[in-house]
């Protein structure tokens, strides 16, 4: 990805993106110790226009926060950044990368007296689970991996550490020919997938695990809640077993990458009738409706770049 042409924000400067590059002895690489965010911008009847912004970026400062590190520039700073990056590289709709990082003052595990950085890029990004899986659904397993503990890692962080676990069932899902990996909390109940939350719909109520299992508060899932009250639908978060999602009527995973994806398969197990259901649909095409500007009511979640 580093041999392109276009520009990246890193610490308040647009920089070559062939030029955009880091010490081999910076404290992240070695310890894992940073957060990021994915954004989506979307191109809209009224131009392009970062979805969520705001929260994004309460997120990022939240993650920061948890993890005890002071992002050097606020909030405000970060917004415009995302909109510049998406600006500069003249894309319509794109896929947006903030991390902050610690820097290559020293080694050892304390990052105390290092610098933190920040740095902002964007490139065009489609359906993370595939257009098919969008349309027809994806094939997920149950990981053999637990999802993090909440007092292990901090699940309400979007650290750079807690993709390891996630790049390890996606892989272990992957390499067995499944679309994507589902991961249980340390007690067995669902968690989310590797980089998605989880819904599931059974007579008509839609469910999504409740935050004590571990997964990350997404903006996506919060999204959903807003469509689900919109369409009359009730959403309950509860404790999931697996065995539940077995017998559900219809289930989806959702994220700003993955976006509102139908789950048709569970450890070779059909969901409902094996296909994208009826009522995630149309939780599907209101998503889509909101994030490329077609519904009003949701005009402030999308911030023009322009
Ligand atoms: N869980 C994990 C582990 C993720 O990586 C993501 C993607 N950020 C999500 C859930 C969904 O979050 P969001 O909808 O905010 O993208």
């Amino acid at each position: 990805m580093s041999d392109r042409d276009g520009k990246i924000w890193m610490d308040g400067q647009l920089v070559e993106w062939r030029d955009a590059k880091i010490h081999v002895l910076s404290h992240t690489l070695h310890y894992g110790c940073g957060a990021f965010e994915g954004v989506r911008a979307y191109k809209t009847a009224q131009g392009t226009a970062i979805f969520r912004l705001q929260e994004h970026t309460e997120r990022l400062f939240n993650s920061a926060k948890i993890l005890r590190m002071k992002i050097p520039f606020t909030p405000e700073q970060v917004m415009e950044a995302q909109r510049e990056v998406v600006r500069v590289n003249q894309l319509e709709s794109c896929y947006l990368r903030p991390l902050t990082w610690i820097g290559d003052k020293k080694l050892g595990v304390s990052p105390k007296g290092n610098t933190i950085h920040l740095m902002v890029a964007a490139w065009p990004w489609g359906a993370y689970l595939g257009e098919e899986g969008l349309q027809r659904g994806i094939r997920v397993k149950t990981s053999s991996y637990t999802r993090h503990h909440v007092n292990i890692t901090m699940t309400q962080a979007k650290a750079v550490s807690n993709y390891t676990n996630s790049i390890l069932a996606n892989m272990e899902a992957t390499d067995e020919g499944y679309d994507e990996a589902m991961l249980l909390d340390p007690a067995g109940f669902v968690a989310e997938g590797a980089g998605e939350n989880l819904f599931v719909i059974k007579k008509g109520v839609v469910y999504t695990p409740d935050l004590s299992a571990g997964a990350l508060n997404g903006i996506t899932r919060d999204t959903i809640f807003h469509i689900c009250q919109d369409l009359g639908l009730t959403l309950k978060e509860k404790r999931i077993t697996r065995d539940e999602v077995y017998i559900c009527d219809e289930a989806f995973f959702t994220g700003t990458a993955a976006e509102v994806t139908p789950i048709r398969e569970l450890d070779r197990i059909e969901l409902g009738a094996g296909r994208r259901g009826p009522i995630t649909e149309k939780i599907q095409t209101a998503f889509f409706d909101i994030v490329n500007g077609r519904n009003p009511k949701y005009a402030h979640w999308l911030t023009p770049v322009a």
